[in-house]
């Protein structure tokens, strides 16, 4: 007879949105994780009385009541609104694309006059449908925003010059003719007050837990641990890359304590010049609007991942996904596992669809 119900692998957000509402439908579950804590990639701890993101900035942002409500049940959330400065040379602007930018960019005032400009930096590059990143940002805001904010923060991010990535990446950010620094649409935003740790506690308090667990080596040693399983790691690793290795970015953080309350007056500055060898410095204490004497930094490097480091962007282009396809085909052979998040589902999701996914995944597994 199994022990649990469910082996949950990775306790991510993925995993504990499963785990807490399998526990609350009286389902036993065992999460297991290869790092020596919970939360993964949204995983904060406290240094110096700052909670530090220690993989990166997640800013919670959603369109969706639901979800917005469903994570304000473990956490406070604050009214931060993220909107980060993009360090060109010795030039400062902006983000996303807005009024502000352009008119820094140009010495212009109004709206006509900054589409005027980008319609003509446009007009003799005869863009179609955008076939790829470098077309879709030109025809979104001309050459100048691309050449200064776009071209060298893609290619230290992605590692690939624009033409050979997908168009749908640059569309995650919005572009307004307002001055409007917000740098996303989404209805709700704010930061976990306290981090993000918390709330996987609490999500996680009703299951078995074990870090520091390798499911290759653990499901080797415990076969028949749990009826079901659900595997947030990566899909080709789950199938032995019985097709070949699915690309991912990823990142690499140099974190400093600093004696100083404030270093750059902001929570995120990219560094948008491909001679800058970081793409962001992330300042944790102002996504809190601290008030310490310290101050906690973090500079992000961008890397291709490789087996033995952590992986954290799927490289969503047509290639990937169409061996993704072949991963998911290989994944509906296996009715005992469930597939779930960034690395499960080879997506480039944000946290809201994180959860909202999970969800989908437990009405699946137990009706509405
Ligand atoms: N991007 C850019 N310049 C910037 C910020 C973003 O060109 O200053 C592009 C870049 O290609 C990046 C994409 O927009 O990969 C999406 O940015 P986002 O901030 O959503 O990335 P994430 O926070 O998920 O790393």
């Amino acid at each position: 007879m199994s022990k649990f119900d469910y082996l949950i692998v990775g306790a991510g957000l993925f995993g504990s949105v499963f785990a807490y509402e399998a526990t609350q439908r009286g389902k036993k579950c065992l999460v297991i994780d290869k790092q020596n804590h919970i939360a993964g990639n949204i995983y904060t701890e406290n240094i110096e009385g700052i909670n530090v993101h220690k993989y990166g900035a997640h800013i919670f942002h959603t369109s969706d009541k639901a979800i917005w409500e469903y994570v304000n049940r473990f956490a406070d959330f604050n009214n931060f609104i993220n909107s980060p400065i993009a360090s060109y040379k010795d030039e400062l602007y902006n983000l996303p694309f807005n009024m502000n930018t352009f008119s820094k960019m140009w010495g212009i005032k109004t709206p006509a006059e900054a589409k005027a400009i980008i319609a003509g930096q446009i007009a003799n590059l005869n863009i179609g449908e955008p076939q790829n990143l470098e077309e879709q940002a030109l025809k979104l805001v001309g050459t100048d925003v691309y050449e200064k904010l776009i071209k060298g923060y893609t290619q230290k991010q992605w590692g690939r010059p624009c033409t050979e990535l997908p168009a749908f990446i640059i569309k995650r950010l919005p572009l307004r003719f307002t001055y409007d620094n917000n740098y996303f649409n989404d209805r709700y935003q704010g930061i976990a007050i306290g981090g993000y740790t918390q709330i996987i506690e609490k999500m996680l308090a009703g299951s078995d837990v074990k870090t520091d667990t390798d499911y290759f080596e653990f499901i080797k040693e415990n076969p028949d641990i749990a009826e079901k399983t659900v595997f947030t790691g990566q899909i080709d690793e789950f199938f032995g890359y019985r097709y070949g290795a699915l690309g991912y970015r990823s990142v690499r953080f140099e974190n400093e304590i600093l004696d100083t309350d404030n270093y750059q007056g902001n929570a995120v500055v990219n560094f948008t010049d491909k001679e800058v060898p970081y793409t962001r410095i992330i300042e944790h204490k102002h996504f809190e609007f601290g008030k310490q004497e310290k101050t906690v930094i973090s500079r992000e490097y961008s890397a291709e991942w490789q087996p033995g480091i952590e992986p954290y962007y799927p490289i969503n282009d047509e290639a990937n996904n169409a061996l993704y396809e072949k991963y998911k085909t290989l994944a509906a052979t296996r009715p005992d596992v469930i597939f779930g998040g960034r690395l499960g589902q080879y997506k480039y999701y944000d946290m809201d669809k994180v959860i909202a996914t999970a969800l989908s995944a437990v009405d699946d597994e137990f009706g509405k």
